[in-house]
Formats: structure tokens, C-alpha cells, sequence
């Protein structure tokens, strides 16, 4: 491995830390860039070796220096996620094609803070998807367009986003809301522009897959009430993370599902 995978993963470790920071402050009104970071329970100033991506949890175990209450789980994986991320991006990307890895960085930033977000508050963050939607529309633009301008290739990668955001906003419509909530449907387009025809359909079916896989597995815990109180089928389950995560694979694994180049 070389120093260089090592400064990317240490530089996504952290970025991570930045989302921390903006998963955490946004819509509150706090600034992201300016602000002590502050522990919930006692209020101390966090200083900076407490800060420390991934390894101060590990020497603090988990828990405020100062008045010994817990730390969210959620700080070290995402920073371990986007550390992972970046190590990834630098031997996929960037060694052959800096310019893309500057666009994928920035939207696998984007994805993971909405992930987080709507697994935590079930809602997807406006400001958030529409910088997804904007990147991802400049991609294909520049990327697709520039190698086959006016050509078929471009113009059904330009259509996916469109065509996806169809069908998820067809599914609640006629859900009311129920199935998926409309902050999918944005963000289907973002992922049909970020990842073109193939891949991004292959990636949507997925996250139907791993949606229905995850139901059936809460469906049988609540029928052998295994299921925490609070968590009952009935609860709304938040479909992004489950389309990030399928993103996420589709954009490392390049799986055709149902062999999709070999029908065009
Ligand atoms: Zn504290």
C-alpha cells in the first residue's frame, strides 16, 4: 500500500468528520465551518485530540472525556465509511482520471450525509439531493457529453435521471407517501445522471432487493417478537440508505443485474 492510499484514507477519515459536523447542524442554523465543537451532555469544549477522527473514540472509548457519557457510534463509522470511500476512489478513480474522482468524491460526500441524515430524522435534506442533483447533471454533461455528444449514449444517460425520478414519483403517488417518500424520487434522479443507464437501473433494483430482504428479516424478528417496542413494521422505514448503499457496491462491483447491456 502506498503513502499515498494512506493519505486518502486518512484525508476521507477526515471528511468524514465534516459530515459528522453537517449531518449534525444542518437545518439548525449553526454554522458548518465556524463554532466550537461542544459534547450534548455537559456542553465542554471539545479540544482537539478529542476530535481526532476515528481514534479518539478508540482512546476515549466511546465516551466525553469530561462528564463520561456516551458517544454516538455514528461518529467513527462514518468516518471509517468515508475514509473507506476515498482509500477506494484513489485506486479506482484517481489514479486514471483525477478530474472524475474530484466529481465522485464530492457526490459519495453528498450521499453518505444523506444517508445518515435519513436514517436519523427520516427525511431527505433539500440543500443536500439538490447539490447531488446539480454535480451528477454536470457529470453527465461533461463526461457522456464530451465523449459522444449528440450521440445515443449521452442521450440515454441524460433520460435515466428523468425516467427514474418518473417511476419513483409514480410509486408515491399512488402509495400517498407510504412505500417511499418523495425525497427518493429527487434523489433517483441525482443517481440516473451520476451513473448513466446501466448501472444506475442495476443499482435501483437492487435497493429494492435489499429494501424487501430487510422487511422480510423485520417481519419475522416482529412475528417471533424479537423486535424492540419501538421499532414495529409499522414504522416508516427510510428508503435512501438502502438506494446510497446499492450506489455504493453498483459503483465498486459493476454487477449487470438481469444482464441489462445485453438487451440494447
Ligand atoms: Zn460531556
Amino acid at each position: 500500500m502506498s503513502l499515498f492510499a494512506i493519505f486518502f484514507f486518512i484525508f476521507g477519515a477526515i471528511i468524514g468528520s465534516f459530515l459528522n459536523v453537517v449531518i449534525l447542524r444542518y437545518g439548525t442554523g449553526f454554522s458548518f465551518v465556524s463554532g466550537h465543537s461542544k459534547c450534548f451532555s455537559c456542553s465542554h469544549k471539545l479540544a482537539w485530540y478529542d476530535l481526532v477522527p476515528i481514534f479518539s473514540f478508540i482512546f476515549l472509548r466511546g465516551k466525553c472525556r469530561y462528564c463520561g457519557s456516551k458517544i454516538s457510534y455514528q461518529y467513527p463509522l462514518v468516518e471509517i465509511i468515508s475514509g473507506l470511500v476515498f482509500l477506494s476512489l484513489y485506486f479506482w478513480v484517481f489514479l486514471f482520471n483525477p478530474i472524475a474522482f474530484v466529481f465522485d468524491a464530492i457526490v459519495f460526500c453528498l450521499l453518505l450525509a444523506i444517508a445518515v441524515y435519513d436514517f436519523r430524522h427520516k427525511i431527505i435534506p433539500d440543500g443536500l439531493v439538490y447539490t447531488f442533483i446539480g454535480v451528477s447533471l454536470v457529470k453527465v454533461l461533461y463526461f457522456t457529453g464530451f465523449s459522444h455528444i449528440l450521440s445515443y449514449p449521452f442521450y440515454l444517460d441524460l433520460l435515466t435521471g428523468p425516467i427514474l425520478f418518473l417511476f419513483f414519483y409514480i410509486l408515491w403517488a399512488v402509495s400517498r407517501g407510504r412505500w417511499i417518500g418523495f425525497g427518493d424520487a429527487k434523489l433517483a434522479l441525482g443517481v440516473g445522471w451520476f451513473m448513466g443507464f446501466y448501472a444506475s437501473i442495476s443499482a435501483i433494483i437492487l435497493s429494492f432487493w435489499l429494501g424487501a430482504i430487510i422487511s422480510l428479516i423485520l417481519v419475522a424478528l416482529g412475528k417471533l417478537n424479537f423486535l424492540p417496542k419501538k421499532l414495529t413494521i409499522k414504522s416508516e422505514v427510510p428508503f435512501a440508505p438502502f438506494i446510497i448503499l446499492s450506489v455504493l457496491v453498483e459503483y465498486f462491483v459493476h454487477f449487470d443485474f438481469f444482464s441489462l447491456k445485453s438487451l440494447f
